[in-house]
């Protein structure tokens, strides 16, 4: 019998296994001497094969079982049907680490002229896609609503189906405004960073400019719907919000799900800061507020989830949790989605286009007047994928992780940086850690929030094998 390759890695006093197709199981040092002496026992043979990690010969069930799990690990996205498009830079507010690389509201040039629009709407015409998503950031995308109207206009009539998402500061409404946003096949996506303090002091500046944010948004939810809108919080490590003040402002919302964004280290909110050296304290502010949770739902019955963690939980149960275009493998650019700048051009992801606008690196990709530049997408997407890095081969966690060239690039200022080194594998690893460290844990609070961040009836020990 053969058995498929296994990495492994400490885990609290057992040692954790997987395979390249995802699977994994828990097991104690007694068993990894026997694996590396090549002495396994009959039991554990039994125990490999139950669990899918082998095969008699090549071909037989158990080996394209295998394969084909292992396909359905690698995310492929074959056509192009999710758009990010900045029709402006300007924006009202001037927050602290803005994350977009803002122009002040009254600048001039930062908006689509009429030759880029068009080109933008040729280039959609020309989509393969019948089913296009939309998203519209900034700036402030609705300081150019008439932008808006025009491209949602076309997408309808061009497309079977279409989406529109607004990534708006919900400051400045007028019923122009609300018009747009109560279409049924358009949503809202804000900021809150939590309660009124945190949110004047990393946003607005200002209470009265809060209470009008506050007051939007509730109206949004009221007027919307809450499943038409959603929030997230982006959180300063270096003064973190209470976590009950941050829980109830989206809690009282009727929101169960909150997504803690650190601060991007792309675009003008990399100033000032080191490259990598508040990974520790992020790590465990996360790890924290994950246990939290935990505590909290147990105590009142919620499904209150960190939407990143309940990701990487998905991800490490099963294949097919690619919606989340930060965190998936092969992560290849311009495949399912792109970045239409104010000026027309094309970036791979936001975090790219950031990055370029300050000068570091260009790292457009053609634009809507001459099309897609084919070689650099090609150049970035060769470092896109963990498969082949050499240390992430040698990872327990690679079947479940995925790559971040871009943040790469941003913090280092190359792509090639061990990745046991980078701020993205020790995100990671302290991550999946935790993620792995809760299967394994013995108690009905952890076993509560488990059940409903992975989405199933009860949480087992089926759920997370270990070899007895
Ligand atoms: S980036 Fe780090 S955690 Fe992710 S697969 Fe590679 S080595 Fe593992």
């Amino acid at each position: 019998m053969n058995v498929w390759p296994l990495r492994f890695r400490k885990s609290g006093t057992e040692y954790l296994f997987s395979d390249d197709a995802g699977g994994f199981f828990r097991a104690d040092q007694a068993f990894l001497e026997r694996y590396v002496a090549d002495g396994l026992l009959l039991s554990d043979y039994d125990f490999l094969r139950h669990g899918g990690h082998t095969f008699a010969e090549v071909g037989d069930l158990a080996h394209t079982a295998f394969a084909y799990r292992w396909s359905q690990r690698q995310a492929v996205r074959p056509e192009l049907a999710y758009l990010i498009l900045v029709p402006t830079l300007r924006c009202n507010l001037s927050c602290g680490y803005c994350q977009v690389s803002r122009a002040a509201e009254h600048a001039k040039g930062y908006d689509w002229t009429e030759e880029t629009t068009e080109a933008v709407l040729r280039y959609l015409d020309q989509l393969g896609t019948s089913d296009i998503k939309i998203e519209f950031q900034g700036g402030e995308p609705l300081l150019r609503i008439d932008l808006l109207e025009r491209v949602r206009s076309f997408c309808r009539e061009r497309f079977a189906s279409s989406k529109f998402v607004v990534c708006t500061n919900l400051q400045e409404m007028s019923p122009r405004e609300w018009a747009f946003l109560e279409a049924g096949d358009t949503f809202v996506s804000t900021s809150l960073d939590g309660d009124m303090a945190t949110h004047s002091r990393q946003r607005t500046h200002s209470a009265q400019a809060t209470s009008k944010f506050l007051s939007n948004l509730d109206e949004a939810i009221e007027r919307l719907g809450p499943h038409k809108v959603s929030a997230l919080p982006t959180i300063d490590i270096d003064n973190p919000p209470d976590f009950e003040a941050l829980i109830n402002a989206y809690r009282s919302r009727g929101m169960r799900s909150l997504y803690l964004r650190p601060v991007n280290h792309q675009g003008f909110a990399r100033r000032g800061r080191s490259v990598d050296a508040d990974i520790e304290r992020w790590n465990a502010l996360h790890h924290a507020f994950v246990e939290h949770l935990i505590d909290l739902n147990y105590r009142i019955g919620a499904g209150l989830e960190e939407y990143y963690f309940s990701q990487c939980l998905r991800r490490a149960l099963r294949s097919g949790a690619d919606e989340h275009v930060d965190l998936r493998n092969p992560n290849f650019f311009a495949s399912d989605y792109l970045v239409v700048d104010h000026d027309g051009k094309f970036y791979p992801t936001d975090e790219a286009r950031m990055l370029s606008r300050i000068g570091r690196i260009d790292l457009s990709i053609g634009d809507v007047f001459s099309g897609l530049q084919t070689e650099k997408t090609d150049t970035l997407n060769a470092a896109s994928l963990n498969n082949y890095d050499p240390d992430c081969v040698h990872c327990t966690f690679q079947p479940f992780c995925g790559s971040d060239l871009i943040d790469d690039i941003s913090r280092y200022g190359r792509s090639d940086r061990a990745k046991t080194k980078t701020w993205f594998c020790r995100r990671h690893t302290s991550i999946f850690d935790h993620v792995f460290e809760l299967m394994y844990r013995d108690d009905p609070a952890t076993k509560h929030s488990l059940a409903q961040w992975s989405g199933v009836v009860s949480w087992g020990r089926h759920m997370a094998p270990e070899l007895a």
